[in-house]
């Protein structure tokens, strides 16, 4: 591993006190003659660069060679609440059968529960090659130890070359845990994924607040983990027959054992999300003010649509926090986005340019939004949207086609 070292003959008062402010990150502390470096170093060398020479050096770790061919697979995490599969879970397998397909190699579901034997089956009409299923009365609900404990001997058991879990509040909270275990690394959030022949999967994100895509591999560990939105990849087709198996797995009762006790299980309302929406009418700061939003509501009641915007929206309290989409809100996918005075920000974009149909409509010709539509008119909303309800209301063949 790298790292840095310091060389405290070197150190005075006077490069201590330089040392300590030259860190972006504050994590060089003086301790009377000597410095310690915390847990907030990011390692951006700064303090090696522009520091005092030769006081704090860089060394760079060999990196541990791994046998690639050892690790073979594509898993997939089953994300459910009692059995109820999360649909992020079918998106999960179409991604894990076209990545798997370039390096010729199986699709494989993980699924932890209880009760779920039957459930496990289901998921062989999706084209998984094989379905591990950890069936014990210990993992009805879902408590992170022994989730992590099943993950662990899941993979212990059948090396997978790389695994995907939904960016739910449940993938959220165990892959980091199992990533941990393994001692490997984990791309939250990715919205693009690819293989490399060599294995090495491909984790695309957006990353310094969604101005630039970053590309991120890991070919010194194995399993490679990334997570995965909602609503950002294709679902995989059922088919009417079955391919592959489900195989029930054995794990010791003791690894399955928890410290934290479920009293009861509060259901959450079943929220009408924005993310399972067929049509969105998307507002951002061209609409003038609140009470405007009765003029796009009438638009999304007319086409059965569901109103959702920009985070500048939300931040006025226009509309509610669940409905932002992008980078800091949702993700969507709806078969048709119409996106009222949008610039197309690419925080916004990142969370809506998978949709099926983007209509823009910008008084600005060259408003970014448009390179991400299929249709676009330029112009202004208040003129063109109480045409499109007029239009709307006389008639209903265009309603019906909608
Ligand atoms: C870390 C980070 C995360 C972020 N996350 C998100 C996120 O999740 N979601 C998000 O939305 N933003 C996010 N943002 C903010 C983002 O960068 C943009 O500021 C925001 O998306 C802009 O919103 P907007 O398009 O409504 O406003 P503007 O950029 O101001 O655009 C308004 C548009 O309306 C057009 N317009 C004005 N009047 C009319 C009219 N009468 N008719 C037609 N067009 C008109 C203008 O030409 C303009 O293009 C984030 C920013 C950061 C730094």
């Amino acid at each position: 591993m790298s790292k840095l070292v310091i060389n405290y003959e070197k150190l005075t008062m006077d490069n201590i006190k330089e040392l300590v402010a030259i860190c972006p990150f504050n994590a060089i502390e003086a301790k009377g003659n000597k410095i310690d470096i915390n847990a907030g170093c990011k390692l951006c060398k700064m303090c090696v660069k522009k520091g005092p020479k030769g006081v704090i050096e860089f060394v760079e770790g060999e990196s541990k060679k791994i046998d690639k061919s050892l690790w073979k697979g594509v898993a997939i995490y089953v994300d459910h609440v009692e059995g109820k599969i999360h649909p992020v879970t079918l998106e999960l397998i179409g991604k894990a059968k076209e990545i798997a397909k370039k390096i010729n190699q199986p699709v494989y579901a993980l699924f932890i529960g209880h009760n779920i034997e039957k459930k496990a089956e289901d998921l062989l009409h999706y084209g998984v090659d094989e379905v591990f299923v950890y069936d014990y009365a210990e993992l009805k609900d879902f408590t992170i130890e022994p989730y992590t404990a099943a993950f662990e001997d899941f993979i212990n058991k059948t090396k997978p070359t790389a695994i995907l879990v939904g960016a739910t509040t449940i993938g959220r909270s165990l892959a980091p845990r199992v990533a941990a275990r393994f001692r490997t690394g984990l791309t939250a959030d990715c919205t693009i994924l690819d293989m490399k022949e060599n294995t090495d999967l491909i984790q695309i994100r957006p990353a310094f607040g969604g101005n630039i895509m970053a590309q991120i591999i890991n070919p010194n560990a194995r399993p490679q983990m990334s997570t995965v939105r909602y609503k950002v990849m294709d679902e995989a087709k059922r088919q009417d027959e079955i391919s592959g198996k489900a195989t029930l797995c054995k794990i010791h009762k003791e690894k399955l054992h928890s410290n934290i006790k479920v009293l009861k299980v509060t259901k959450k309302q079943v929220e009408n999300s924005i993310s399972d929406a067929e049509v969105i009418i998307a507002v951002g700061r061209g609409i003038k003010s609140q009470k405007d939003m009765d003029m796009v509501q009438e638009l999304a009641d007319l086409m059965d649509a569901k109103v959702a915007g920009t985070r500048p929206l939300v931040e006025a309290g226009w509309i509610d926090a669940k409905c932002q989409i992008g980078l800091s809100g949702r993700t969507v996918k709806p078969k048709l986005i119409i996106v009222l005075g949008i610039s197309g920000a690419v925080q916004f974009t990142a969370g809506m340019n998978s949709s099926d149909y983007i209509f823009a409509i910008n008084k600005d010709e060259k408003a970014p939004i448009f390179n991400a539509s299929n249709y676009a008119i330029v112009g202004d909303i208040y003129e063109i949207v109480p045409k499109i309800i007029e239009g709307l209301k006389a008639n209903k063949k265009i309603k019906a086609v909608i």
